[in-house]
């Protein structure tokens, strides 16, 4: 979203327009979420919460520390790619005229960075999980057994560097057009909100279909929580299930978790369809 800004801008409002461009997009995606599933419809959907049980305040607020920390390391590595590109040590590849390369470049070139990344990020997190890294830097990330929307960037400093790394990997040696980032970006928070939502919204039967059971869910990612050592993916299964790091029970519980949301669902549908309907009853007795 930077190149929005005009060229003589000083590197300190740079950084300073990044980190409220992460923090805003941080709080529509991940506020929303946490509004609708933990404030507004709280009690009411219940009966679909992956784990049974709320988490803390205390863990809400470390979460939202964490990630806010991660959006000014993301931000300060931007700006040095900016320098980077300034002093002339490497050239950005970003073009911002459609008509540089054909639609077709335009779509594979997105897809591919929507597959780079989450290669990058599975390899990357397997990484985290060395029992030297994890201790000293992943484990900030898993403070949370049952995170909430909040988590998504909650990461310590160090891993921070390492999660944004995939960016000028590709800046700096694939041409993309300005708006492939701009869909990675959209692709990466909803995946990431959803990852950590503490709810399953995929429907039971995906695991089913031939396609759909190589995306992730938001049940893989909570078991990644709270279990640890297993379900390392971020958009897809793919890599999960090559190397087969999967848990165990993982389709049991996605399957357990999507059977009481539906079954929940359907009581309380019903419910409320024999109270419209007394209600009904009593207006007519009445009329
Ligand atoms: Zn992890
Ligand atoms: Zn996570």
């Amino acid at each position: 979203m930077s190149h929005l800004l005009p060229d003589d801008i000083s590197l300190y409002w740079r950084w300073l327009f990044n980190v409220l461009m992460l923090g805003g997009r941080y709080l529509i995606f991940a506020g929303t979420a946490y509004l609708l599933y933990y404030v507004i419809k709280r009690k009411e959907w219940f009966y679909a919460k992956i784990q049974q049980k709320f988490p803390e305040r205390k863990q809400i607020l470390t979460e939202v520390k964490y990630s806010v920390l991660s959006f000014l390391v993301f931000a300060t590595v931007l700006v040095l790619m900016r320098m980077a590109s300034m002093y002339g040590i490497l050239t950005s590849q970003v073009y911002h005229k459609f008509s540089d390369h054909s639609v077709a470049y335009f779509i594979g070139t997105t897809i591919f960075i929507i597959f780079f990344h989450d290669t990058y990020f599975y390899w990357a997190h397997r990484l985290m999980h060395h029992p030297l890294l994890y201790e000293r830097v992943h484990k900030v990330h898993h403070l949370s057994k049952d995170p909430t929307p909040w988590a998504s960037f909650a990461f310590h400093p160090l891993e921070a560097v390492l999660e944004i790394g995939f960016v000028p990997i590709l800046v700096f040696t694939v041409p993309l057009h300005v708006s492939s980032l701009f869909i990675l970006s959209m692709w990466q928070i909803s995946f990431n909100v959803m990852g950590h939502l503490g709810y399953e919204i995929f429907p039971r039967r995906m695991m089913q279909n031939p396609v759909f059971k190589w995306m992730n869910t938001s049940t893989n990612h909570n078991m990644h929580h709270k279990f640890v050592k297993c379900n390392y993916g971020l958009y897809f299964n793919i890599w999960d299930i090559l190397m087969n790091t999967n848990h165990a029970k993982y389709y049991a519980t996605f399957d357990e978790v999507t059977a009481r949301r539906d079954a929940g669902r359907k009581l309380v549908n019903t419910s409320q369809g024999q109270v419209e309907e007394l209600e009904l009853e009593s207006n007519q007795v009445n009329a």
